[in-house]
């Protein structure tokens, strides 16, 4: 036998050009530098900062004791697709049954199905911009051309309807929207739902909603696409972490038109066979149990909004006042600077980390993102650190 590494051996063959060609995130940089350092304030994580409510966990330790240790139907635990189907009908404005709902390992198993059971590759996906860098990822494992639609500042960040439709060729399957949005905050209004509605009507392509922030909106209310179109279009993707503090449990789930329902499904065999057992059990516990915790956590960040509010006020660098979800866009372009090249000076000078705005899209490099998802004190007194670098105070 010739040993490894003999001179005949050939050289390994390339890692796939799907992964090598990943697009990688502005963030990672930041979170390295970040990284080992005990004194910096963090406004660039994207999750809630409380523990998982009490009662949920105690459930799910006892479902794990009597059983729930096990593979479940790819789709999930029918009760718990059930009590989804229930919920989701009585607030998302249409009704829904439990056979349209795939769990998944997070909303990001969600939108993983809902492109995979949809896009080919070399077809057009419609992604918003400034958008979450998931979706061009995602758009990139599956082989489609991520088609860049804007959400700019002067329009409040929400997208324009007849600029959508112009980008609509034979190729686009799908348009993928995020309401209430990451990284902007806005809440999409009725009647632009509607007109998403009247758009995959009349092209024939699916609209992928997600809408993992629904329950965190201070301004109006939450509009589901699954009011506003037909049930054979829409792909509405969702889940528990960012309504019940539950991010580690990886549990989300996607409503689906019913004649995807069995692709859907079936695209969870190759990837997880399905969500973690314990996850399941944990996310039904969260949906019988006291919903208090909801409305308090929700109640947490409009406090935290609206000290962002205080903060900036008469500043002009807040161009729009987030309506939902738990971040702000902050205006840098006073810096002169690149966002990247602003979030590690920011960093290295004043010791607040957040994320550049170019991880979002080529239109939002004159931005960076904070998220309120830690303490009051602590989010101040990093806000004020950003207000004050942007506005050139010697202040630290
Ligand atoms: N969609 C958006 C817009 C998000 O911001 C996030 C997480 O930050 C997700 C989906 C993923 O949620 P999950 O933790 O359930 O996978």
């Amino acid at each position: 036998m010739t040993a490894a590494g003999s001179g005949s051996a050939a050289p390994a063959r390339p890692a796939s050009q799907r992964a090598q060609g990943l697009p990688r995130s502005a963030i990672r940089e930041i979170m390295a530098l970040a990284a080992g350092r005990s004194d910096v304030i963090h406004l660039e994580v994207g999750e809630p900062d409380f523990g998982t409510p009490e009662p949920i966990v105690e459930r799910a330790f006892a479902a794990v004791r009597a059983g729930a240790t096990r593979y479940t139907a790819n789709a999930g635990v029918m009760e718990l697709r059930q009590a989804i189907a229930k919920r989701a009908s009585r607030r998302l404005g249409a009704a829904i049954e439990s056979g349209r709902v795939i769990m998944t390992t997070g909303a990001v198993g969600a939108l993983f199905t809902a492109v995979f059971a949809v896009v080919d590759p070399g077809d057009d996906i419609l992604i918003p911009d400034p958008g979450w860098p998931n979706y061009e990822s995602l758009a990139h494992l599956a082989g489609a051309r991520a088609v860049r639609y804007g959400q700019p500042a002067s329009r409040g960040f929400l997208p324009d309807s007849a600029e959508i439709e112009a980008l609509i060729g034979p190729r686009t399957k799908a348009i993928l929207i995020n309401s209430p949005g990451n990284p902007t905050g806005a809440v999409f209004p009725a009647a632009l739902m509607a007109e998403f509605g009247r758009i995959a009507a009349r092209h024939g392509i699916y609209i992928i909603s997600d809408e993992i922030y629904e329950d965190i909106v201070f301004d109006g209310e939450h509009v589901s696409i699954a009011a506003h179109a037909p049930a054979d279009r829409i792909l509405i993707v969702s889940g528990f972490s960012k309504t019940y503090a539950m991010t580690g449990w990886r549990i989300g789930y996607l409503i689906v038109p019913p004649t995807l329902a069995d692709a859907c499904a079936g695209l969870q065999e190759p990837v997880t066979s399905c969500p973690a057992a314990p996850s399941q059990a944990a996310a039904l516990a969260a949906l019988q149990g006291d919903q208090t915790m909801v409305g308090a956590f929700r109640d947490t960040f409009r406090r935290r909004r609206d000290i962002l509010a205080e903060v900036f006020a008469g500043t002009g660098l807040v161009p729009n006042q987030p309506a939902g979800a738990f971040y702000a866009l902050i205006d840098i372009s006073r810096s002169g600077m690149t966002s990247i090249a602003f979030a590690k000076a920011l960093l290295a000078e004043r010791g607040v980390a957040l994320v550049p705005g170019s991880t979002f899209g080529p239109s939002c490099d004159r931005y960076v993102r904070v998220a309120f998802t830690i303490a009051d004190d602590k989010l101040r007194e990093g806000l004020v650190r950003l207000r004050d670098r942007i506005l050139g105070n010697a202040r630290v």
